[in-house]
């Protein structure tokens, strides 16, 4: 680790990482649609942003292919990728404070209802889940990975 924090010596080495969250009501707009983190940028916590672009595009490519019009293909997909999208910005931005932020209490408790609570079997399967990213919320059914197959 010393080989790599020697060098160390000035704050202006370091790059700056900042996060914004981008929520928009919807994705499309007639005949535009925005995609990837310029529609939904979210503070990595989940580890899930480069996932929700790649679905994204699978899902625009799947609704072009399918509807008779552009328009009509926006409108699709806006609608498909709602409940994935919304929660994991809910949970992206209901977990920043717990990992990354000035408090105090936030990580203590964090620390606490974590360790025990991914005892519980069926929380820790909530947890795994969202972290495999094909939760779409508290009570929807996950995603059908198996359903992704090849478009062409
Ligand atoms: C510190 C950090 C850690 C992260 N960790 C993870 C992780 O572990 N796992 C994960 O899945 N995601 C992670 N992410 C998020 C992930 O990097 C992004 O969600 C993902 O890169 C978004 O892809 P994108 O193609 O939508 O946007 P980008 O990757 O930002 O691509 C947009 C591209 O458009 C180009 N561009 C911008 N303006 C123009 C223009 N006017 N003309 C032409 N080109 C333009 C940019 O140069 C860029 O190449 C992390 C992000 C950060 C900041």
């Amino acid at each position: 680790m010393d080989e790599f924090l020697k060098p160390l010596v000035d704050a202006e080495q370091l790059a700056a990482a900042r996060y914004a969250d981008v929520v928009m009501p919807h994705w499309h707009d007639n005949r535009v649609v925005l995609i990837g983190d310029a529609a939904h940028a979210m503070s990595p916590q989940l580890e899930q942003g480069a996932n929700m672009g790649l679905m994204d595009a699978y899902e625009l490519v799947r609704q072009l292919m399918s509807q008779p019009s552009v328009p009509d293909a926006l409108s699709q997909y806006s609608t498909a990728r709602k409940h994935h999208l919304r929660y994991y910005q809910w949970a992206s931005r209901w977990l920043t404070p717990l990992f990354q932020s000035y408090r105090t209490a936030a990580p203590w408790l964090r620390d606490r209802l974590m360790n025990s609570g991914n005892q519980l079997p069926m929380v820790r399967r909530f947890g795994a889940d969202t972290l495999v990213g094909v939760k779409q919320g508290w009570l929807r059914a996950n995603m059908d990975l198996g359903e992704i197959d090849s478009l062409w």
